[in-house]
């Protein structure tokens, strides 16, 4: 099991590579600016390849997270060019950093036609790929399905992938509380979430690079978008064994963007997790 959680770059990406290994995490994610803008960043070269270099070293893989306001499916040319910048921005970014990918969410849609939705988050892609000769993919995450449904089911991910130009760039990100809250992972409907999954025409299993690990605090088919601490939510501790056991997602990535407190850290929670929730022979 590859397990980490989501931290901060306060105080550089470097450092946040730091706190990885202090934890004793395998993983974690960050987000590589400000996550409140699209704003372009001028970057710490130097921080990132000292960054990357420190990764390498200690076996600790990463991922970042592209910033709040990011929208595939924006409908304002000047949004959808600012949002194109940003997104080139942070793939240089984790170019830099060493990092695997750039999760992103499905795109909303605010207008009364899916099917626009999908053509401009697809081309908002191709736009943003067309020049792309890093490593590092953009990881496409599944909605919640909080305001609008779309990007809750794999078909849809799966699809999306294939109808861009550069599918070989694009690989997935699962949330685990957005597949719950959505309705496309009940709590006890695994072995066939996974079966459908892993069906020869989706393959989207294939493609999923990183899990966002967490409980979700509303039910299933709630629709609404609050993380829970694992096996303290929704979801439950249950459900989790049964999720961590499935050979599906073996050695793929598990980042928690659980809530904090200081009475119950993310290395508390990493640890839970390893005792508690996995057999000890991972
Ligand atoms: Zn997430
Ligand atoms: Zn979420």
């Amino acid at each position: 099991m590859l397990l980490g959680s989501h931290l901060s770059i306060r105080n550089g990406y470097l450092a946040a590579a730091r706190r990885a290994e202090n934890i004793g995490a395998d993983c974690y994610q960050y987000f590589p600016k400000n996550p409140r803008s699209l704003t372009v960043k001028s970057f710490d070269q130097k921080d990132a390849e000292t960054c990357a270099a420190f990764c390498k070293k200690h076996k600790i893989i990463s991922v970042a997270h592209t910033t709040y306001p990011t929208n595939l499916a924006a409908i304002d040319p000047e949004v959808r060019t600012a949002t194109l910048h940003s997104l080139r921005n942070d793939l240089d970014i984790v170019e830099a950093c060493g990092s695997i990918g750039l999760i992103v969410h499905f795109g909303k849609h605010k207008g009364s036609d899916p099917i626009e939705g999908y053509k401009l988050m697809i081309e908002l892609l191709n736009q943003c790929l067309k020049d792309w000769t890093g490593s590092a993919q953009i990881l496409i995450e599944n909605n919640a399905g909080q305001g609008v449904r779309m990007g809750t089911t794999f078909e849809e991910i799966v699809q999306i992938r294939k109808l861009t130009d550069y599918p070989e760039k694009i690989g997935f990100c699962l949330d685990t509380c957005h597949a719950f809250a959505s309705g496309l992972w009940s709590g006890d409907n695994w072995a066939d979430v996974e079966k459908k999954g892993l069906g020869l025409e989706l393959g989207y299993f294939e493609q999923l690079k990183v899990i966002h690990l967490n409980d979700s605090v509303y039910g299933t088919q709630s629709y609404r978008d609050r993380h829970a601490n694992i096996g303290k939510g929704e979801v439950g501790e249950q459900a989790f064994r049964e999720f961590l056991s499935s050979p599906a997602i073996r050695w793929i990535p598990l980042v928690l963007e659980t809530p904090e407190f200081n009475s119950y850290s993310h290395q508390d929670e990493i640890n839970y997790i390893r005792i508690k929730l996995k057999n000890k022979s991972d």
